[in-house]
């Protein structure tokens, strides 16, 4: 798979270092498959392609939008720049570091810099552990600070992400579902991240609170120079904060450009579906009628020959069943997989 150029993504949210000679991220032609095993037997019979060759790179300052389906593989792309699961092939490489061959010991600080919020703010803390417990633990386990100290910098992150530092001696259950997700940032910010994957940070919050929840991420963005993956499957959440946007379907990215780009003018007809999908007060600015897409999404372990959305693509020729399209750069940062377009 050909690489993905990064540009300079253009957001009125935060500014974004452009000079950045090369991206805080990079993944190159990724790949995660899980072995299926068959009942009572040790033999791997199959596999699941969550993830199948995926290319792309985030830049300092910048957030990357990753959107799709259910199912689509997104979190495991997640899980697996962050080494919560191994890659089956491909690398990532973190501030010119392939970190993938990595060992335990060589990955310590590269954990400290990348950090993960995930989807539900309920299940992700432990509920036997004071809040200020959880939040100050990564400053425990780096051995970076303890006793006073300790409690002076797990203070500061409570009342940066919108907390009173008193709160610390709480338990997770004492607070909100959106209050929950804030001690989950402020744990992500604990150590000196320069990288933090969302997945779903915002989908179990009301719709209040995941605007307040998106603007604490984006002025800690501005704040601290941070970068995001942000994994959604809400393109109206994604075209907030995001500086581009990548689209994925079945394993494999179909479309990666800067966000006003790909909301205006989308290539792949998968990106178009998904689009005309999200409810806008303004018609022109997409002025397309909802397209429906037939059919379910394909199995991931056994993916369909050729374009793999050629089973639900209404543009589909006899090409696509059989060749695969190639990624390849349509217009200056705008990529995209298809024969068509
Ligand atoms: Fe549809 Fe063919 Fe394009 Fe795939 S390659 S998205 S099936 S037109």
């Amino acid at each position: 798979m050909a690489d993905v150029e990064t540009t300079s993504p253009a957001n009125n949210a935060s500014q974004v270092n452009t000079k950045a000679p090369s991206p805080l991220l990079k993944v190159e032609a990724l790949k995660t498959h899980f072995p299926v095993r068959k009942e009572f037997s040790s033999r791997s019979t199959s596999f699941v392609y969550a993830v199948d060759g995926v290319s792309f790179s985030i830049q300092k300052g910048e957030t990357l939008g990753l959107v799709g389906e259910s199912g689509c593989g997104k979190s495991t792309v997640g899980k697996t720049i962050l080494r919560l699961v191994e890659p089956t092939a491909g690398r990532v490489r973190f501030e010119g570091t392939d970190i993938t061959a990595l060992s335990r010991r060589e990955m310590r600080p590269f954990r400290q810099m990348m950090q993960i919020i995930f989807q539900d703010p309920y299940s992700s803390l432990n509920p036997r552990m004071s809040v200020g417990n959880i939040v100050g633990q990564p400053l425990i386990i780096h051995k970076i600070a303890s006793g006073q100290e300790l409690e002076h910098r797990v203070g500061a992150l409570f009342e940066r992400v919108g907390l009173r530092a008193e709160q610390m001696r709480s338990y997770p259950h004492e607070f909100s579902g959106g209050q929950r997700q804030r001690i989950g940032i402020a744990r992500a910010l604990a150590l000196n991240t320069k990288l933090i994957i969302g997945d779903e940070p915002v989908s179990a919050l009301d719709v209040s609170i995941q605007a307040q929840v998106i603007n604490l991420l984006m002025d800690l963005q501005e704040e601290r120079d941070l970068s995001y993956l942000f994994i959604s499957h809400d393109l109206a959440v994604v075209e907030h904060i995001s500086h581009r946007v990548a689209v994925m379907y079945l394993g494999k990215l179909v479309e990666l450009a800067d966000k006003r780009e790909i909301y205006i003018n989308p290539l792949h007809p998968y990106t178009e579906a998904l689009l005309s999908a999200v409810p806008t007060p303004d018609p022109t600015v997409r002025g397309k009628k909802r397209i429906l897409l037939e059919g379910d999404v394909p199995s991931p372990i056994n993916p369909p020959s050729g374009c793999r959305f050629h089973t639900r693509c209404p543009l589909a020729e006899s090409q696509c069943r059989i060749e695969e399209p190639v990624w390849r750069e349509a217009t200056p940062g705008h990529w995209v997989a298809c024969h068509l377009r």
